[in-house]
């Protein structure tokens, strides 16, 4: 049995549903469908789920709704009316809409989430519809009839564990069950979302409350581009790649999923593919617990920008015991995330997030390093990128490393740190950004068409 989700792009008009159903009917294992609220329908479009933050924004600002109201209703009226849908189901989703506006303002912690998921849950009665109509034995279930039920944290929502038996049970239905995204229901019943992007989460989690063979996340490209499709001329898509393999890369800017989505599947251990709905009859990305196929060395090449290194020097750094955890120490008091910590014998280097540091906070661990920790040179550096090359099998492969800094020595490109995990599934190097492009487009070279030299 599969699971099924997808992107608001995937329904954002009558044409694209048409291609969902043929998806849907084309595998009678498709059984639980996971939906978005109606995307973009070309790039100067407005998400429904954008419409609905404006809209709440009007109401709660006490302005007249009217125009917020009708601008969402038209939007699922073009679809319905194209579909040839009945009237009694565009009654029912214009009702929900105008509804909102009637709840309460005041002590209402979850009147935005409410308002938000709003998108995705009207969108499941549509489809759900649609499907009927068209002969498939389907209908729409509300998360709180599904079971997923989470934690009371507005717009960050967490599912709790107790929601896995309830959705388990559901297993034994037997038409297409279609489940709107993004939102669950906490103990109270209050309507709350997961962070934007939540309806991956959502397929993800039903997938593993069902214990589906396959979570198939149907989206607008080919499946996971083996580097930025913005940097590198028409990268070739990943066939494979494992759960820790996407992981790493998501890390460093792949953002075809959700982060939190891989979770529950991952425990689940339900693998999961990445597809087009344009395109539903390419293979896709599987991201599955282990390598099935004997994988190259290097299956992806990441990177991301806006990195600072914190780097200290001090003489007979090494024989000092506790210096690591005292410089530690300062960043947690200043609450600073960490991400990366190359060292060498007298010298440590910390590399932060921009956005952990302000001039103050630099201030400070400058101070506290050469004042309370005697460090002898202490500089902060900004502008950096992280460049990754990811891949499991890079720990059976000897020279890949030296296959990365010949590819970026040929091009002058200095190398600030490198940094490689024990697990041995990814090599990080940190670079100064105005080479980032030119580094991932000669790794990828290196890595993926050596023989075009
Ligand atoms: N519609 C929601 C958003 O735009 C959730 C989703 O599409 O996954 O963030």
């Amino acid at each position: 049995m599969k699971v099924i989700k997808f992107g608001g792009s995937s329904l954002a008009s009558a044409e694209q549903l048409k291609k969902v159903l043929d998806i849907v009917t084309s595998d009678p294992e498709r059984r639980f469908v996971i939906v978005s609220a109606p995307g973009k329908r070309h790039s100067e479009d407005t998400k429904v789920t954008d419409a609905l933050i404006k809209y709440y924004k009007n109401y709660v600002a006490g302005n007249d709704v009217t125009a917020s109201q009708k601008w969402i209703i038209d939007r699922y009226q073009a679809i319905a009316d194209e579909l040839g849908l009945s009237p009694a189901i565009m009654t029912k989703i214009s009702t929900a809409i105008k509804q909102l506006a009637t709840l309460p303002i005041e002590d209402n912690a979850f009147l935005y989430d409410t308002f938000l998921a709003a998108g995705e849950d009207n969108n499941a009665k549509l489809v759900a519809e649609y499907f009927r109509k068209n002969g498939l034995s389907s209908r729409y279930m509300h998360p709180k009839e599904a079971g997923i039920i989470v934690s009371s944290e507005p717009s960050n929502a967490r599912i709790l564990p107790s929601s896995y038996d309830k959705l388990e049970a559901l297993q034994e239905l037997d038409e297409v069950i279609v489940i709107p995204g993004f939102f669950g229901v906490t103990v109270d019943g209050n309507v709350c979302t997961f962070s934007r992007g939540g309806s991956d989460i959502s397929g993800s989690i039903v997938a593993a409350g069902v214990k589906a063979d396959l979570y198939e996340n149907f989206t607008d490209v080919d499946g996971i581009f083996a580097a930025h499709p913005g940097v590198v001329h028409k990268p070739h898509t990943i066939k494979e790649l494992t759960y820790r393999e996407m992981r790493e890369l998501a890390y460093a800017g792949f953002s075809v999923l959700h982060d939190e989505a891989l979770i529950p599947a991952y425990r689940g251990k339900i693998p999961l593919v990445i597809k087009n709905t344009n395109n539903p009859n390419h293979p896709g990305t599987r991201i599955t617990l282990k390598n099935t196929s004997n994988n190259a060395p290097v299956i992806g090449i990441a990177a991301d920008d806006n990195f600072a290194s914190i780097n200290m020097s001090k003489y007979l750094m090494n024989r000092e015991v506790g210096f690591g955890r005292k410089v530690l120490q300062i960043l947690e008091e200043l609450n600073i995330r960490w991400e990366h910590m190359p060292t060498g014998i007298d010298d440590m280097s910390i590399i932060v997030r921009e956005r952990e540091l302000t001039p103050i906070k630099e201030q400070e661990i400058t101070t506290y390093l050469t004042r309370e920790l005697g460090v002898d040179e202490v500089d902060i550096e900004h502008g950096l990128s992280i460049i990754m090359i990811v891949g499991e099998d890079m720990k059976n492969h000897i020279g890949v490393t030296a296959t990365a800094t010949k590819a970026l020595s040929e091009k002058h490109i200095n190398l600030e740190m490198i940094s490689q995990g024990s697990s041995e599934v990814s090599v990080m190097f940190v670079t100064q950004t105005e080479h980032e492009k030119q580094a991932v487009r000669a790794l990828y070279k290196a890595f993926f068409q050596p023989e075009e030299d």
